[in-house]
C-alpha cells in the first residue's frame, strides 16, 4: 500500500466520521475513525446540565472558540512524567508495510505503545516529550488506542498532520511541540469514540444538540463537522484545563471561560473523559 493513502484506509468499511483535509488557516490536524475498540463494561449514561447561562452578548463578537484560548497554548513537557517501560524492538512491521522502532511508555497509570517509522525524523526522547505534553484525559485516551498506539510516520496521505481513531493515532513527523498541539486533538477524537462505546445513549446526537444549543463556533476547520467540532473543542479544554487556575479572562479562570461559552459542549466532554470506575 502507498504512503499516499495511508488516511484514506483508516475508515474503510470501519467507523463512522468522516475528517478529510487539513486546516490550512491554523495547522490543526485531520483525524480519522479507524475501527472499534473493544472496551468491556458499561459505564451509566451521563446527561447534560442544563446551561445556567442565558445570553452572553460578548459572545457573538468571538470570532471562535478555539482563536479566544489560543494564547494559552504552550507545549509544556513537565505536564506529565513519561518514562520508557519497555522497547526499543527494532524492525517491528507497521500498518501500511512499513518497519519501525516500538517503545512501551507508561505514565502513571497508563502505558502507551510509540513507534517510529524507519526514516522518520525525530526521536525518542523527542517523542516523549510530545507525550509529556499531555493532561491525564488525553493520556487515558492514548492509553485506550491500543492497537495502533501512536505512531510517527514519515509522512500521511493528503499532507494531513494526523489521523484518529479507535485505534490510536498516526502523525507525520515534525516538531514535538507542533505534534503535541495536533496530538490533543487527536486524543479527544479517541476519547469520543471510547467513551461512545461505554454509554447507552447516542453521544453524536448529543453532541449535535450541544452543538446548536451553544450557538457558537468552535473552529473554522470544525464548522460543520461535529467529529472535528468534538476533537477541537477537546483540544481547548485541555488547554484550559493546563492553563490552571489563573484568572485569564477577568474574575475566570480559562476552564471557566470555556464553560460560560460553550457550557453544553463542555457539559458533553467532561462527561466524555469521564473514566469508568
Ligand atoms: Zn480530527
Amino acid at each position: 500500500m502507498k504512503r499516499h493513502s495511508i488516511c484514506s484506509m483508516l475508515t474503510a468499511g470501519l467507523m463512522a466520521g468522516t475528517c478529510f483535509g487539513l486546516e490550512k488557516e491554523t495547522s490543526l490536524v485531520t483525524g480519522k475513525h479507524i475501527g472499534n475498540l473493544a472496551v468491556a463494561g458499561k459505564a451509566k449514561a451521563q446527561n447534560y446540565k442544563p446551561s445556567t447561562i442565558a445570553e452572553i452578548p460578548e459572545k457573538k463578537k468571538l470570532k471562535n472558540i478555539k482563536s479566544h484560548f489560543a494564547h494559552l497554548w504552550k507545549a509544556d513537557k513537565t505536564t506529565s512524567k513519561v518514562a520508557i517501560k519497555s522497547g526499543p524492538m527494532r524492525n517491528v512491521e507497521l500498518e501500511w508495510n512499513e518497519l519501525g522502532t516500538q517503545w512501551i511508555v507508561e505514565s502513571g497509570e497508563y502505558e502507551i505503545k510509540l513507534s517510529i517509522e524507519n526514516g522518520a525524523d525525530m526521536s525518542i526522547e523527542d517523542f516523549m516529550n510530545v507525550i509529556r505534553c499531555m493532561p491525564k484525559p488525553a493520556l487515558w485516551g492514548l492509553s485506550e488506542g491500543k492497537h495502533h498506539g501512536v505512531q510517527i510516520r514519515d509522512k500521511l496521505g493528503g499532507g494531513s498532520a494526523g489521523c484518529a481513531g479507535a485505534g490510536g493515532v498516526f502523525l507525520a513527523q515534525g516538531r514535538w511541540q507542533s505534534l503535541a498541539a495536533y496530538l490533543l486533538h487527536e486524543a479527544s477524537h479517541i476519547l469520543f469514540i471510547v467513551a461512545d462505546k461505554l454509554t447507552n445513549t447516542k453521544l453524536m446526537d448529543q453532541w449535535v444538540e450541544a452543538m446548536a444549543a451553544d450557538d457558537i463556533s468552535v473552529s473554522v476547520y470544525a464548522d460543520g463537522r461535529w467529529d472535528e467540532d468534538v476533537a477541537d473543542f477537546g483540544r481547548v479544554y485541555f488547554i484550559s484545563l493546563m492553563a490552571g487556575s489563573k484568572k485569564h479572562y477577568g474574575d475566570r479562570t480559562a476552564l471557566e471561560e470555556l464553560e460560560r461559552l460553550s457550557p453544553q459542549r463542555f457539559a458533553a466532554f467532561k462527561a466524555i473523559i469521564q473514566e469508568p470506575k
